[in-house]
């Protein structure tokens, strides 16, 4: 017998997009099953993203080993995989907008050329020249964003005095993150935005794109991050703590306390397969924790 398809809301569509730059840790499996649960919780469809933008930060067979440990976790995409690399075309052509509508220029600026303005541009350094240069989105004073994150608040930032013109492709060639990721997330119909708190200060300069492109803009999560035990990001290339994709239920479980999630919500469960059951019955997003950061917690017992 075909299994019935699970009706799906068409009005929301979440997504974890991860860089294959080392294996899951605590801190993505956590991004993948928040953003997983609040898809699930809206009837929405969960795509998989994957960020294999940069070739010298990855590390080769860690995107395939992310996708396996993944579908070990019970989260697998409801749409084939999106992969950063094959993308270049849609890249290139929104940079083209861009320029057509004078938001990005030709920038021959190093790093040391913007060193005494503390690395952020404003303006190129007269006489400043190297061979290919990197393209920047321009970012006029007083261009100030603010949005209303669904877990973190409101959230404003002035990117011109933040961040300056900002970089959407590098000199080296790679495509920015905030160009892809604003393509991608309008190319695959994303209306909601579940990720890690430290992109929240990335979110304005994405809705800038946005707005310059004519995309419609998301509506954004942002999840508290786990920090290790000297108060720094798990981030996936440290490896601090990667999940286990063979013995996936402490982790799971690990990840569903982390959500702000009653624990005995999931006794019971043997199985990824019955502990997802459950995790989706019992999911409140309201118990979510409203913070940037929180220490790892202790090993299950
Ligand atoms: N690729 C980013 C990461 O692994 C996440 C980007 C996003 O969710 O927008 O941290």
């Amino acid at each position: 017998m075909t299994k019935a398809p699970t009706p799906t809301h068409p009005g929301y569509r979440g997504r974890f997009a991860p860089s294959p730059t080392g294996p899951l840790h605590l801190g993505s499996l956590l991004a993948a099953l928040g953003s997983w649960l609040l898809a699930r919780h809206h009837r929405g469809e969960w795509l998989v993203r994957m960020e294999d933008l940069d070739p010298p930060r990855e590390i080769p067979g860690a995107a395939d080993a992310q996708l396996r440990a993944l579908a070990a976790f019970g989260l697998e995409s409801d749409a084939p995989v999106l992969w950063q690399s094959t993308r270049g075309d849609a890249y290139r052509a929104a940079l083209e907008r861009l320029r057509g509508r004078g938001h990005a220029f030709d920038c021959h600026c190093s790093r040391a050329d913007l060193a005494d303005a503390g690395g952020i541009h404003r303006a190129c350094v007269p006489g400043a020249r190297r061979e290919g240069p990197a393209v920047r989105f321009r970012v006029p004073p007083g261009s100030r964003v603010a949005f209303d994150d669904a877990i973190q608040g409101r959230f404003g930032q002035d990117v011109a005095a933040a961040v300056g013109d900002f970089v959407v492709r590098r000199a080296d060639g790679p495509w920015a993150y905030q160009l892809a990721v604003v393509v991608d997330d309008a190319e695959q119909g994303i209306t909601d935005v579940v990720r890690g708190a430290d992109l929240l200060d990335s979110t304005p300069r994405q809705i800038l794109l946005q707005r310059a492109l004519g995309l419609p803009e998301p509506r954004y999560a942002h999840l508290p991050l786990v920090l290790d035990d000297d108060g720094r990001k798990l981030s996936k290339s440290l490896a601090g703590t990667p999940v286990d994709p063979a013995d996936p239920l402490p982790a799971l479980r690990a990840a569903w306390r982390l959500l702000g999630q009653p624990p005995r919500a999931l006794d019971g469960a043997g199985a990824v397969d019955a502990a997802l059951r459950l995790a989706r019955a019992h999911f409140d997003p309201a118990a979510i924790p409203r913070m940037n950061a929180m220490p790892t917690p202790g090993v299950d017992p």
